[in-house]
């Protein structure tokens, strides 16, 4: 699975998802994107942005059991069959993030890929595949892929991926980033627990900004460390724990755990409400 370097930190971010978790999916779906990418206004705290998702997928059985789960889940979903409809539907009505089966009756996925990326460079896809050999998902990925998962999925699985990978989009963009009663704006570089505002160095904002895009996963220190601070980071990590100290008396109120848990020989975790 660990293919590529630069999705390291993704893949971290996905480890901790426990699947068949009821709990667990239950406090996932707990978090709330608002806004994304292609959000150019600021929604009002507390506004809920339905992101869009096209699935592309001719399977009759497969595409209507995940457009059922993508839209219980909150997506914004539409359902093609073909590449020739993706790319259409693409154009009209832009998608935060494309879930493209590989084999399609008319064109290569890889083909659509390569298609939707050419009208929109940063369209987030991710690639639906039979397909499990490296090579097909090399090329898949210098098609513009940004992340691939092989048939047959686990659904809940799926879903835990839509919900990095969308988290990840909101983050990244113009959009902010809501983890229970925490909301972070990202443009803006500010945070507020509730309505109050946490007044932060700029480290310790990228901190929080990093650990809650993955809230609810386990992130290294290594991963910590080289994020946040240097590509190419190696050495001691008291830095980062004095930070996380840091960031601990802002965002923690009270007695009662922290928000970001402790992992020990392994890093932290910002918890889910
Ligand atoms: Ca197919």
């Amino acid at each position: 699975m660990n293919l590529h370097q630069g999705w390291v930190v993704w893949l971290e971010g996905t480890q901790g998802m426990s699947s068949g978790d009821p709990l667990q999916s239950e406090r996932t779906a707990r978090i709330r994107l608002i806004g994304s990418a292609r959000t150019d206004a600021p929604l009002p705290f507390g506004a809920m942005a339905a992101e869009r998702v096209l699935l592309v997928e001719d399977d009759p059985h497969i595409g209507a059991s995940l457009l059922r789960a993508l839209t219980a889940t909150g997506y914004d979903t539409s359902w093609v069959r073909t590449g020739v409809d993706a790319i259409e539907s693409f154009r009209v009505k832009p998608a935060e993030l494309v879930l493209l089966d590989l084999g399609l009756p008319d064109l290569d996925g890889l083909d659509v890929c390569r298609r939707i990326r050419d009208h929109d460079p940063s369209a987030m896809i991710m690639m639906l595949t039979a397909r499990d050999d490296e090579l097909d998902i090399v090329i898949g990925l210098d098609a513009g892929a940004i992340d691939y998962i092989t048939k047959p999925f686990n659904l809940a699985e799926l879903l835990a991926r839509v919900r990095a990978q969308l988290r990840r989009v909101a983050a990244a963009g113009s959009g902010s980033m809501e983890v229970g009663d925490l909301r972070v704006e990202q443009n803006s570089r500010r945070a507020w627990i509730g309505p109050v505002e946490l007044v932060m160095r700029a480290k310790e904002f990228d901190l929080l900004a990093r650990l809650a895009t993955d809230a609810g996963t386990a992130l290294t220190r290594e991963v910590l460390m080289s994020d946040v601070w240097d590509e190419n980071w190696y050495g001691s990590t008291k830095t980062l724990d004095f930070h996380v100290g840091a960031l601990r008396r802002k965002i923690d109120s009270g007695p009662g755990p922290s928000r970001i848990t402790t992992l020990r020989g392994v890093g932290y975790r910002y918890e889910l409400p």
